[in-house]
């Protein structure tokens, strides 16, 4: 079980770099790094039966993620996530075939737990002391714990409205926490600042190239738990779209496996109307995002990312999967929450009450069909947002 990474190369330019040293984004492009694995050697040297027998943990994938040494990871005990079946909430939406992956039950209790234990596990082989990040909460408050778990410093900038429970968490877990008024694009400025001052290590969304192995991950598993095979759609809450890069680059890498075959799901970026910058540019045609979203706001606080610097990795899945992108109100989606908690039992955060009024959507829109197989990701636990719950006892 050791890694098949081989090194690090841009999707844009095709500069590779060497994987054993630290890197931020192309010094050449400016566009992130993708890790790159000789798969070959996996073929020849894995099977999936052999998968089958390994723990249910994120590190069964070993060959396919980064670190060096997997029994060296940093981990809090990162079970594989359930993939549920939604028949009642699937029947109220039309679509008979639907599925919740609930990523709630990572530590910290989102599915950032995945990316933290990857980047953090690895920054430390590499020798990192003293991580930065700014964050829209769930993501510091992961790194935070970590970094805690693993000796590490760590210094991530928030802002003021992010959720309460996310900052008293990343306090708690010993993070140098900086409290912006100002989005996340104001908190990133603050820190690449403090990066270039006191040589931090730059771990920004996609600035940092293996938060993204983790999220990876969350694609193997879901297709090995629906025994290899693959859903029709799969719909994410896109922010800074690394969970939906992530499944891409992780049916990539099956493919080229042959671990699956036939056709793609397709991917869909479910968005808030109060920031939808994919959603926008995915109308358009346009291959970038060219401006930042006007005063982004949602409840869904974790998809409020106005500018995501994976834009054209983003859009590529979405085009190469024969995917779209949908906005929906925040109070479809608070709709939505109390039905998927009331239906089947399970509280959601908001970024996953986004999936399904968008599933709900695209299903009046006839971009889905009955049957086809729908899996909605829930990215973290309604317990997180208690300000998003209205609904009282009577
Ligand atoms: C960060 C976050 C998202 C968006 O994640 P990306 O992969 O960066 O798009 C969605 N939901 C929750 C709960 C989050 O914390
Ligand atoms: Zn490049």
């Amino acid at each position: 079980m050791t890694s098949a990474l081989t090194h690090l190369e841009c999707p844009r330019c095709a500069q590779g770099y060497d994987a054993q040293a630290l890197h931020n984004v192309c010094t050449a492009c400016g566009s992130p790094l993708l890790a790159r694995y000789d798969l070959d050697l996996v073929r020849r040297t894995l099977s999936r039966d052999a998968l089958d027998a390994r723990p249910q943990t994120m590190w069964r994938y070993a060959e396919l993620l980064p670190l060096q040494d997997v029994a060296a990871a940093v981990s809090l005990g990162e079970a594989m996530t359930p993939l549920l079946r939604a028949p009642r909430l699937g029947a109220a939406i039309g679509v008979d075939d639907l599925w919740v992956k609930d990523e709630s039950r990572l530590p910290t209790g989102t599915f950032k737990a995945r990316g933290a234990a990857v980047g953090v596990s690895r920054a430390r082989e590499l020798g990192v002391e003293h991580v930065a990040m700014p964050t829209n909460g769930n993501a510091g408050a992961a790194w935070a714990a970590y970094a805690a778990r693993a000796g590490m410093r760590i210094t991530v900038a928030v802002p003021r409205d992010a959720p309460q429970i996310t900052v008293r968490e990343m306090a708690v877990t010993g993070a140098d926490t900086i409290v912006v008024d100002g989005l996340i694009s104001d908190a990133g400025r603050l820190i690449a600042e403090g990066c270039a001052e006191h040589g931090w290590f730059d771990a920004s969304t996609l600035r940092e190239p293996y938060r993204l192995e983790g999220k990876k991950t969350m694609g193997l598993e879901l297709v090995e738990q629906l025994g290899w095979t693959l859903p029709d759609v799969i719909v994410y809450p896109t922010g800074g779209g690394v969970g939906l890069i992530g499944i891409a680059k992780a049916l990539q890498e099956l493919e080229e496996l042959g671990w699956i075959g036939g056709r793609w799901p397709r991917l869909v970026a479910a968005q808030a109307s109060g920031c939808a910058p994919v959603v926008r540019a995915w109308e358009r045609g346009e291959r970038r995002i060219a401006e930042p979203w006007p005063d982004a706001h949602t409840v869904a606080f974790g998809i409020t990312v106005p500018k995501p610097l994976g834009d054209e990795l983003i859009l590529d899945a979405l085009a190469r999967t024969a995917g779209c992108a949908v906005a929906v109100e925040d109070g479809q989606a608070l709709d939505e929450l109390d039905r998927l908690a009331a239906l089947e039992g399970l509280f959601a955060c908001p970024e996953g009450a986004v999936t399904v009024a968008a599933a709900r959507a695209l299903r009046e829109q006839g971009w889905i069909a009955a049957g086809e197989r729908v899996v909605l990701i829930n990215t973290g636990a309604g317990v997180l947002y208690p300000e998003s719950v209205r609904r009282r006892p009577q």
